[in-house]
């Protein structure tokens, strides 16, 4: 095996002391590591850098291209942004890849049989961090969907499961209220599950899909989805696995991978030797697999679970009546170096063999820009307005429609209140006018919609963004109105 340089940050709060006992391990068990240690975190922060990491940090990822990271602190208030979300957002890392495991009857779980992995969107959908206010009343964050990121991380999935002998892919989605954005997520799982014709796939719309996975995780296996339910989704997996404290992750993107515990610095546990290493462990085992050093994943794997197994732990998952040792965090990673090589008798041993190192680079299909054809069929002008009633403002936009277009309906939070609108509709001061041309089903241009603004704007009215309608290949490109 040849000795592959790694990038570690040790982090803040506990983060020290799990790293020094991941790290021993990894040594003690014959892994060939060359460390670049970099500084990130509350150091960093406090020293006036807002972004957390020193720029020289950067170079050493680039050069390494694989990232241990201990938790880190986010300073609260201030302008202090999160580290987590910079580092992934700046290194591409699309892919975030939880396995949550229940180690029963060693860890008390509600759910015995758990093992399910959560492959979670990591860089799109309403964590992309577009947000405006938009009037005195109303904020705006949008959720941004896209073909090319939705193919690689449901590509990835369906790699992941044939990598690692997994049976099913399941994608959570909201596609009977999101129909564009969850509903293109939906489709391109359809699409790219007709590939793998040897793995199960199926979806569930998230909110039952959630209450199931909390209910009967052993239903599931691999499962696919958006950033947001991924986000609140994989530490409801981790935390009814057995414990929030018990997960690693990796983030993966092209080029980079970072890999790291689920929790947090645990400030309040710091500097005790009380914490316990095991999610950062689990995090380094699949860097050992990312970078292709997979015997000692297995043998640093087999020693962990031997080690719950025999009943030394730490103090947050000490149970009086299954642990034999309470132990702190050097003495659990002693307990790990002293198991190298063994086994465990009740859990399942795990195996890992060279062709779960693919993924790591895994080829991302993403169809070329499609010839398809677009047609500008009109446009929702939004405007801030609270001088009066749904019929006050349908009329008076009605005039100012230039030559060739005309107002087809307004809405207030997605409900049509304009024409024929209903009393009992709440309207807050945001409105969404949709203008068409009179020509039904015509095509508009540009230019009308530049004379429409000016007369909007020479009407008085307080225009705030515009949306433009287009059909792609005569197919609806915009969402109708409850009501339209
Ligand atoms: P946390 O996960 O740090 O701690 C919550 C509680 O869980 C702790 O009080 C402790 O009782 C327990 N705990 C967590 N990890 C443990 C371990 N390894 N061993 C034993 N007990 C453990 O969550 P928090 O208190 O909300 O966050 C603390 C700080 O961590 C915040 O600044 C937050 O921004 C940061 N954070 C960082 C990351 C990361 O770097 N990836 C993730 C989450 C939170």
């Amino acid at each position: 095996m040849p000795t592959i340089p790694i990038t570690v940050a040790y982090g803040d709060g506990i983060g020290p002391e799990i790293m020094e006992a991941t790290l021993h391990i990894l040594k003690e068990a014959g892994a060939k590591l060359a460390i670049e240690r970099i500084e990130i975190g509350e150091k960093v922060y406090l020293s006036g850098n807002t972004s957390g990491i020193d720029p020289s940090a950067w170079d050493s990822l680039r050069n390494t291209r694989v990232f241990l990271k201990a938790p880190i602190t986010t300073p609260q208030g201030g302008g202090y942004k999160s580290l987590n979300v910079t580092v992934r957002k700046t290194l591409g890392l699309y892919a975030n890849v939880r396995p949550c495991v229940a180690y029963h009857p060693f860890i008390e779980t509600k759910h015995p049989g758990m093992d399910v992995v959560i492959v979670r969107e990591n860089e799109e959908d309403l964590y992309a961090g577009i947000e405006y206010r938009q009037t005195d009343q109303v904020m705006q964050c949008l959720k941004i969907i896209s073909r090319p990121g939705s193919e690689r991380i449901v590509r990835y999935a369906f790699e992941y499961a044939r990598r690692h002998n997994r049976k099913k892919v399941t994608c959570f989605t909201k596609d009977n209220i999101m129909k564009f954005t969850d509903g293109l997520f939906h489709k391109i799982f359809n699409e790219i599950a007709a590939e793998y014709p040897d793995l199960e796939n199926e979806h569930w719309i998230v909110d039952i899909g959630a209450a199931k996975m909390a209910d009967t995780p052993e239903a599931f296996d691999v499962i696919v989805m958006p950033n947001l339910y991924g986000d609140i989704l994989s530490d409801v997996a981790a935390q009814i696995a057995g414990s929030v404290g018990l997960a690693g992750s990796a983030n993966i993107g092209e080029n980079i991978a970072m890999f790291e515990a689920i929790h947090g610095s645990a400030p309040r546990r710091a500097g005790q030797n009380l914490a316990n290493p095991s999610g950062l462990l689990l995090g380094a085992i699949m860097m050992l697999v990312h970078i292709g050093h997979t015997a000692t994943a297995e043998r640093v794997h087999n020693a962990w679970l031997r080690t719950l197994e025999d009943g030394v732990h730490t103090y947050d998952i000490f149970d009086e009546s299954i642990s034999k040792q309470k132990v702190g965090t050097k003495e659990f990673a002693q307990a790990v170096t002293e198991r190298l090589g063994k086994k465990p008798h009740t859990l399942k041993a795990v195996s890992y063999n060279q062709q779960d190192i693919a993924e790591v680079y895994g080829e991302t299909i993403v169809k070329e820009r499609s010839d398809t054809r677009k047609e500008l069929v009109g446009v929702d002008v939004f405007l801030d307005w609270l001088k009066g009633s749904p019929d006050d403002l349908g009329q008076s936009l009605a005039k100012v429609a230039p030559e060739g277009l005309q107002l087809v309906m307004v809405s207030n939070r997605g409900v049509k209140v304009w024409p024929g609108g209903k009393s009992e509709t709440f309207c807050s001061d945001q409105w969404r006018c949709r203008f068409m041309s009179k020509d039904k089903g015509a095509v508009i241009s540009h230019k009308q919609i530049i004379e429409l603004l000016a007369s909007v704007e020479g009407a008085g009215f307080d225009f705030i963004k515009i949306e433009n309608l287009c059909n792609f290949d005569g197919e609806r490109g915009y969402s109708l109105d409850q009501g339209e």
